[in-house]
């Protein structure tokens, strides 16, 4: 029995009402116009609230900016790699060149506020029945990817709540675990993908990047999480990559940082 279902007729634009709808969104990575885009659209589905599962800078134009609209509108933000990363929290040894040069570019950027914001980051939150972490769960400090099946059902003894939402690998995807057995899919083709929340399961969702998408498609990726419906919605949105792209350009980046956006790998 399939625990969501992939079909765009499915999802009816959600009505404004009293409904608990939250906003997740992840690895921004200074893509204001990406950011803008998702927001717009969430604003649109009648998201209340907003979730920020880190990265919102590195490799991209806008840090300040992204960082700073996240900070106004999100009522739980965890740190990613790319926070350390800028913050000097971390080795850059891991980091490629590339990712190298953007923690350092966007290192000069960081105001004293937006250091002391982004230095307070916590690891991990919890929201409802929801842990929110960047990479995983488990250790959420060695920034470990949850890529194949096996490395999000691993995690699942690592959180409490009935979700956990993840990003960090800028690939949309689920796992699901009960007493009927396993589900995991990525890699969609159809979206937005409803995963519906079934009573005695518990789940691992990667709302995948809104800044930087790798699995071939250049929308911006987020989720809507609805309380009421029990129903989690990965949705994709298109915005101005070419924009996007350009100013990563004018800023003196790395040209691969532009041009990957246009493939979305
Ligand atoms: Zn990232």
């Amino acid at each position: 029995m399939a625990c969501w279902t992939e079909s765009a007729r499915s999802c009816a634009p959600p009505s404004r009402g009293s409904r608990i709808r939250y906003a997740v969104v992840s690895d921004i990575h200074g893509n204001h116009e990406a950011l803008s885009a998702v927001l717009a659209d969430a604003d649109r589905a009648g998201a209340r609230a907003l979730l920020c599962l880190g990265d919102m800078v590195g490799y991209g134009a806008d840090p300040v900016a992204c960082a700073e609209a996240v900070g106004e509108r999100a009522v739980a933000v965890v740190a990613g790699n790319h926070e350390h990363a800028a913050l000097g929290l971390m080795s850059l040894r891991w980091f490629n060149p590339v990712a190298r040069e953007a923690a350092l570019w966007t290192r000069e950027r960081l105001s004293d506020g937006l250091r002391g914001y982004l230095s307070a980051l916590p690891l991990t939150a919890t929201v409802e029945d929801a842990t929110l972490v960047h990479a995983s769960p488990r250790s959420p400090e060695e920034w470990e990817y949850l890529m194949s099946p096996d490395d999000g059902f691993e995690v699942f003894a690592d959180f409490g709540t009935r979700l956990c939402f993840v990003g960090h690998s800028h690939r949309p995807g689920v796992w699901s675990l009960g007493s009927s057995g396993r589900e995991h899919a990525a890699w969609f083709r159809a979206w937005p993908v409803q995963v519906r929340l079934e009573v005695g399961r518990r789940y691992v969702i990667n709302v995948g990047s809104v800044g930087q998408p790798r699995d071939r498609d250049p929308r911006a990726a987020y989720a809507l999480w609805d309380l009421e419906e029990r129903l989690v919605s990965l949705r994709r949105v298109e915005y101005d990559h070419r924009g996007a792209a350009a100013r990563i350009l004018a800023a003196g980046l790395p040209r691969a940082l532009a041009d990957r956006l246009g493939s979305g790998f």
